[in-house]
């Protein structure tokens, strides 16, 4: 018998949404993009030629098993996914998280920077309507609408690069000041080509970044968002990636599975390029 073989990407399902500030349901997100992904009314072509059903470079390792109360269990649910990502991250696996609300991005680069050999210097590209940049959110420190204060603060992006934002109020733009966050405006929203993204790129997509009319199915639908090509355009464009998230898939407000079956095609095409090319990481020699 071979040894199995670690996958060069993994998918891991991290069902939360004890951090939504305002409506529950995300936690439902990864079975949505699941049923979707393997829904008979599609197939897991990429646009790019890769059958992932038949690729063995990849595996779904389910979904982490994380406390579920909304008012304790805070640290012991982000120090499991911490150690998740870090445990994938040392055997050299690259990881697509499925959220789960946007609280969970803090732990899952938090666990992919701990071990020694994870990629250094990231790049973080975040497409949302919102900042999420809030230094606490109705005393919470690490709800969904903090996250990205928690990874500046603590070093886990040397750039963090935000398209898609909508509703950025004072106290968020008098964040993303202070920690030097960049966010286009509108009409330079796919204009990657002037931000001279440099890898290694995670990129985590919560989203309510698409207009509603593609992704119905979250809890906090904006206007105005970006087309689900658009979000294409920029997964396709990016250099190298080294992880990335899908969060923040409500089921419960989707409609006829318009947001999951959005998500599942994000899903493919992020996984296809994950599986491209080795991010140099991890503790396992080649
Ligand atoms: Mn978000
Ligand atoms: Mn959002």
């Amino acid at each position: 018998m071979a040894e199995p073989v670690q996958p060069a990407a993994v998918v891991i399902g991290l069902p939360t949404d004890a951090a939504s500030s305002f409506e529950r349901g995300a936690a439902k997100g990864p079975s949505a993009i699941r049923a979707a992904l393997h829904s008979p009314s599609s197939n897991l072509m990429t646009e790019g030629g890769l059958d992932l059903a038949a690729d063995p470079r990849w595996r779904d390792l389910g979904d982490l098993d994380l406390p579920k109360s909304r008012t304790g269990g805070g640290e012991a649910r982000r120090t499991a996914i911490e150690r998740a990502i870090a445990a994938q991250t040392s055997a050299g696996s690259k990881v697509l998280s499925l959220g789960g609300d946007h609280s969970i991005t803090y732990s899952v680069l938090r666990g992919m920077q701990r071990p020694s050999g994870a990629p250094k210097g990231l790049t973080v590209v975040q497409i949302d309507a919102h900042p999420d940049l809030y230094d606490q959110f109705e005393g919470d420190r690490f709800s969904h609408a903090c996250p990205f204060a928690r990874i500046m603060e603590e070093g886990l992006a040397a750039r963090l690069i935000q398209i898609g934002i909508r509703t950025a109020n004072a106290h968020q733009r008098e964040q993303a000041e202070r920690f030097g966050v960049e966010s286009p405006p509108r009409r330079s929203w796919l204009d990657l080509d002037a931000l001279a993204i440099e890898p290694p790129v995670y990129l985590s997509i919560d989203l309510d970044g698409l207009d509603p009319a593609f992704a119905p199915g979250v809890s906090h639908p904006e206007a105005g968002g970006l087309s689900t090509r658009e979000v294409l355009e920029v997964i396709e464009r990016l250099p190298e990636l080294a992880g990335a998230d899908i969060v923040e898939l409500n089921p419960s407000r989707d409609v006829r599975g318009v947001a999951a079956a959005a998500a599942s095609k994000l899903a493919k095409e992020v996984l296809g390029r994950l599986l491209e090319t080795p991010v140099s990481a991890g503790g396992r020699p080649a």
